[in-house]
């Protein structure tokens, strides 16, 4: 059976590892790595093996999504109200007043089952997150370094990587 996640005993479980894993990630870039594209879609594909998200969903409790304007137009038709009261039931805008995000966390369509209550039409960017295998890996460094204190996947991937990138022995997930 999958393991199940808090935040709480996630950051603590994680603590070493994150210690010794952030400054890898964040000059991953400064290391000359063969075929890192090709190692990306390999470990990425691993990662999704050993971890469910949704005995996880810590990303849906502690965190938010920012919403486009095609999702919103896309999740209140959904929901069958309109855009105007879509926003100001369930969106804010964020500090720099430049994206619309949840108003209220945990997210208020996640279930009690740790399902999305709108997976079909949620936001483009819970659909990507977190973008283990995003176009631009190396630019996304500083972004897996911050992730990997909320997402256990995102750890993951970096520990699979650092270990085949320094050949050390492969470790268990936390
Ligand atoms: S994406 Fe990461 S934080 Fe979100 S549910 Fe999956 S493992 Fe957890
Ligand atoms: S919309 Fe769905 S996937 Fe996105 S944060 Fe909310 S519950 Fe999670």
């Amino acid at each position: 059976m999958a393991k199940k996640y808090t935040l709480s005993a996630y950051k603590k479980e994680s603590r070493n590892k994150r210690k010794k894993l952030g400054p890898f990630i964040r000059n991953i870039h400064r290391r000359k790595i063969i075929n890192l594209s090709r190692l990306v879609i390999a470990t990425d594909a691993q990662v999704w093996q050993e971890i469910d998200c949704t005995q996880c969903a810590i990303c849906c409790k502690h965190m938010t999504p920012t919403f486009t304007q095609t999702d919103i137009r896309r999740i209140a038709k959904h929901l069958s109200i309109s855009v105007a009261e879509f926003k100001a039931t369930y969106l804010q805008k964020d500090h720099e007043e430049k994206d619309w995000i949840n108003l209220h966390i945990p997210c208020p369509f996640l279930d009690k089952n740790n399902l999305c209550g709108i997976y079909d039409v949620r936001p483009i960017d819970c659909r990507s997150f977190p973008h283990l295998r995003h176009r631009h890996w190396l630019l996304q460094r500083n972004v897996f370094d911050a992730n990997m204190s909320y997402c256990p996947a995102t750890l993951r991937m970096v520990e699979l990587i650092h270990q085949q990138v320094t050949n050390e022995p492969k470790g268990k997930k936390v």
